[in-house]
């Protein structure tokens, strides 16, 4: 197991804030910050709970919210040079994102490529925005995350015994968290890995990441 394969967070971990959260500060009537909080504590899945906070909003404002995420979407530093080592000692990097198509893609597209990106969709045809799901829970999983990480992760590892590394922040990365050899972490996905002991280290660039997983290349424990 001495392989490495990384699957990196975007909202809050690629982008420094979380992208939905910055649309409905800006476009959502009020009410919407109690779904948020509902997420947040677990009340409701993430799956309904994002579903919800796109409902409030009407389809008409895709071109306003596109903007309005590039123009916003602030990267963590060390993200472009993250990306190059991750190229150079050839490490697959997946982006697996709770986020939605229509902002995340457009923010990634001048790092790429990457060995993948996953993350929901969006549907703008009708009077207000639906989300899609793409990406389920598999049979294992029974959280409805939306955008299931952990069975992105074992689709994507089942053949192999690669070295899991798993990059996030929040309440849609605490499930991948579980299923990782070691993981980078900030935040709410910080304080759980300390609670849950699971391997980790804190970071807030991009470069500690590089830092880390280079650390564990020279010493032998992974091999590229
Ligand atoms: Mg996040
Ligand atoms: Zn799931």
């Amino acid at each position: 197991m001495t392989k490495p394969v990384i699957f990196c967070d975007f909202d809050g971990t690629v982008t420094e804030s979380d992208n939905i959260i910055r649309m409905m500060e800006e476009f959502a009537p009020q009410g919407w910050e109690d779904i948020k909080d509902q997420i947040l504590t677990r009340q409701i899945s993430i799956n309904e709970g994002v579903g919800k906070l796109f409902s409030l909003l009407p389809s008409q404002l895709e071109e306003k919210l596109t903007a309005f995420a590039i123009e916003h979407a602030k990267i963590r530093p060390g993200f472009k040079e993250f990306v190059e080592f991750a190229h150079k000692e050839e490490i697959p990097l997946y982006i697996v994102s709770g986020g939605i198509d229509f902002f995340v893609y457009p923010v990634l597209e001048k790092f790429g490529p990457f060995e993948g990106i996953y993350c929901n969709e969006s549907d703008f045809s009708g009077e207000r925005i639906k989300i899609l799901w793409p990406n389920e829970c598999d049979s294992l999983c029974d959280n409805n995350c939306g955008c299931c990480k952990p069975s992105i992760i074992r689709k994507l590892t089942h053949e192999n015994d690669k070295f899991k590394i798993v990059i996030g922040d929040s309440v849609t990365d605490l499930e991948a968290a579980k299923h990782a050899d070691f993981v980078l972490a900030r935040d709410l996905l910080q304080e759980k890995c300390e609670e849950w002991g699971i391997n980790h280290r804190g970071f807030s660039t991009f470069f500690e990441c590089i830092e880390e997983i280079k650390k564990r290349i020279e010493v032998g424990e992974l091999k590229c």
